[in-house]
């Protein structure tokens, strides 16, 4: 386990190397957790406090919504597990702006968050919600019906929470296809976050976002995913998570 973890901070470092930039980035979590723990997922409440101070000595601004090329850091979170409400006080002080990639179906059951919580962090001002479907099943996996409906039905339910438009989506478990982006955009749907590894503009499809899943990354690893680092595994997960060929 521990040479796995150092050939992986290594290879890290020699993407960091390679790519060496402070290109902006979407970065992305599942939980936080203090006491509690609701996900393997989670991140440890000390981890995620040495990630911002890491990146605000590297320069980074942390944005709700990037709009230069360098230096800019969005931060988001998968699914809507009750810790980010247990640890909602971390991003007030620190003025941190999230955006959380909410499961419709999954609202205020165990574990995750519910309507009054969600309602009481957007108060905030500092979270925005995005659509992460219906019931988080594949969307590589689904007929154009099934498709529609996961996309029209998060987009009513988070909507009527938010009393806002809902226009990002998230893939589940960061699967897609051609079909599921254009139903997507038909519906309304401008940003569309995938989980491939890379800097916020440059897309390998209009409007398809990279991210880096941070989650578990020690301080040397985060370090060298902000120097662009990850990049290295960006085909692996294109060929990971893009069913090029349709359905399965
Ligand atoms: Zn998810």
């Amino acid at each position: 386990m521990k040479s796995k973890e150092f050939l992986k901070t290594l290879l890290l470092q020699v993407g960091a190397l390679r790519y060496a930039n402070r290109s902006s980035k979407v970065i992305y979590y599942h939980d936080l957790h203090s006491k509690k723990r609701y996900t393997d997922m989670s991140t440890p409440i000390d981890l995620f406090k040495k990630h911002i101070d890491i990146a605000k000595k590297m320069g980074y601004r942390f944005v709700s919504d990037i709009s230069s090329e360098e230096s800019e850091l969005e931060v988001t979170f998968d699914d809507g597990f009750r810790g980010l409400y247990e640890n909602f006080d971390l991003f007030i002080e620190n003025k941190i702006k999230i955006r959380l990639f909410m499961v419709s179906d999954f609202i205020g059951k165990e574990g995750y968050l519910k309507t009054s919580e969600l309602e009481e962090m957007l108060k905030s001002g500092l979270l925005e919600i995005g659509s992460h479907g219906k019931s988080h099943n594949n969307f590589d996996q689904l007929s154009e019906d099934e498709l529609k409906a996961e996309l029209k039905e998060s987009k009513t339910v988070l909507e009527e929470i938010t009393q806002k438009p809902i226009d990002t989506l998230c893939f589940p478990r960061g699967r897609f296809n051609d079909m599921a982006i254009k139903i997507a955009q038909d519906i309304g749907y401008k940003k569309l976050y995938s989980c491939l590894p890379g800097p916020y503009y440059e897309n390998f499809k209009a409007n398809l976002i990279n991210r880096s899943l941070v989650q578990h990354a020690t301080t040397k690893q985060f370090k060298a995913i902000l120097l662009g680092g990850d990049r290295i595994y960006h085909k692996r997960y294109l060929a990971m998570h893009y069913n090029m060929d349709g359905r399965r």
